[in-house]
């Protein structure tokens, strides 16, 4: 027997390493001796979703109609609810037919997305730190993934201007996610219009990921891509109601902007899978067409915990930004340690988890994200552990 037989395809070992074994495996053996672990690291809601939406979902799955499969393109229905939600919400208009396309979960089609618009040959422009599937989704590819920084003064903005003009007309695609995770900016419409007319120039798509547009707080109100002029004739932008409906387990995102790349996914998706199961589509219809006022006591949730960490944490002398949007904070390491040997202390001494900056990416390093999806009362824990070890 060939001694390779069990080795996987060389694409495969081509990803990047998963950085936080090592934090796993410490995680894992406390908890195993019972020791109470508090994770700020997760970037997952833990409020439950809005009862309508699961009751929708109840309701819909007893009916046998909705138990065979569903098309790749989704319910009409769907999709046009998905064009109304971006009208009223964003003053952005959308053919249903051609400009939107659900996704099960925004991640799976920014991960596929590569693959069906960019050759092996082509540059993708990725930013660094960043969500990992722009940059799995290029490996994937067999494309070239280019590593743009994002820096504090910068705004966490790629500096799109410092981009060679050699590898400017290499690239097929640039990767952007406003509000960011991991460092919770908010891009300005002049910043995505230079993103824009780059795009024009050199002929780059711009896939932008909005999803945490609706995540944010004192009254700021994140912008979409398409709001802006020519957007929609260089770009497509990513959404999802995981994090606006607290839905991730859900799976049920889309796509939408220019008709031919989502053409292009579509096509590409149509090999790969046999679209999202009806009732979540129903269910997933009737949180867009929820009250918008629903949002506030959540947004409010995050908010309040947001403050009892920043000043919590403040008190004990860590300097913490208060971000406008998204429920992460990025923050320096307050120490001379490198991220990740601070969080491995954390967890060791204080039993409260951080992800390490440099696990979204090398310009990570110096930086820690703490999430807000924990009780209050759990953050203030966290607080409190993490003051007596400064
Ligand atoms: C959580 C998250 C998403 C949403 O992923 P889904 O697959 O829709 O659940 C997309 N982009 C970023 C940057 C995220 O953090």
């Amino acid at each position: 027997m060939p001694e390779n037989i069990f080795d996987k395809a060389d694409r495969l070992k081509q990803l990047p390493p998963y950085l936080f074994v090592e934090i796993d495996r410490a995680k894992r053996k406390l908890v195993e001796q019972g020791t109470d672990v508090i994770d700020l690291g997760v970037g997952d809601p833990d409020l439950p979703t809005p009862q309508p939406i699961i009751q929708k979902l109840q309701k819909t799955a007893e009916d046998p109609a909705n138990h065979r499969y569903s098309f790749t393109e989704g319910l009409p229905l769907l999709r046009f609810a998905i064009a109304r939600w971006y009208s009223k919400r964003f003053h952005v208009e959308l053919d249903p037919q051609t400009e939107v396309l659900p996704l099960l979960g925004s991640k799976e089609g920014i991960a596929h997305f590569p693959l069906a618009v960019v050759n092996p040959s082509d540059a993708v422009l990725i930013p660094d730190p960043c969500y990992p599937p722009y940059r799995s989704g290029t490996i994937l590819a067999g494309a070239e993934g280019v590593s743009l920084p994002l820096l504090e003064e910068n705004g966490f903005f790629p500096d799109l201007g410092a981009i060679s003009q050699k590898t400017a007309r290499r690239a097929r695609l640039l990767f952007l996610n406003y509000p960011n995770n991991p460092t919770a900016a908010v891009a300005s419409a002049g910043q995505f219009q230079e993103a824009i007319d780059l795009a024009e120039t050199y002929g780059w798509i711009v896939a932008h990921d909005a999803a945490y547009s609706e995540i944010a707080f004192d009254g700021a109100r994140p912008m979409s891509f398409l709001e802006l002029p020519g957007s929609k004739d260089v770009g497509v932008e990513f959404h999802s109601l995981s994090k606006t409906y607290q839905m991730t387990g859900w799976r049920v995102g889309w796509v939408c902007g220019n008709a031919k790349w989502i053409a292009a996914l579509r096509q590409l998706k149509t090999n790969l899978d046999s679209g999202i199961f009806q009732p979540i589509q129903l269910a997933a219809i009737e949180a867009l067409e929820s009250d918008p006022s629903g949002l506030e006591e959540v947004l409010a949730t995050y908010q309040k915990r947001r403050d009892l960490l920043v000043e919590g944490l403040g008190k004990a002398g860590w300097k913490l930004p208060k971000p406008s949007a998204s429920f992460y904070i990025w923050a320096r390491v307050p120490t001379k340690e490198s991220s990740m040997v601070f969080a491995a202390r954390l967890l060791e001494k204080a039993h409260v988890i951080l992800t390490p900056g440099v696990g979204f990416g090398p310009s990570g390093e110096g930086f820690v994200r703490l999430s807000l999806t924990l009780a209050t009362e759990r953050i203030q824990e966290a607080v409190d552990r993490i003051t007596k070890v400064l």
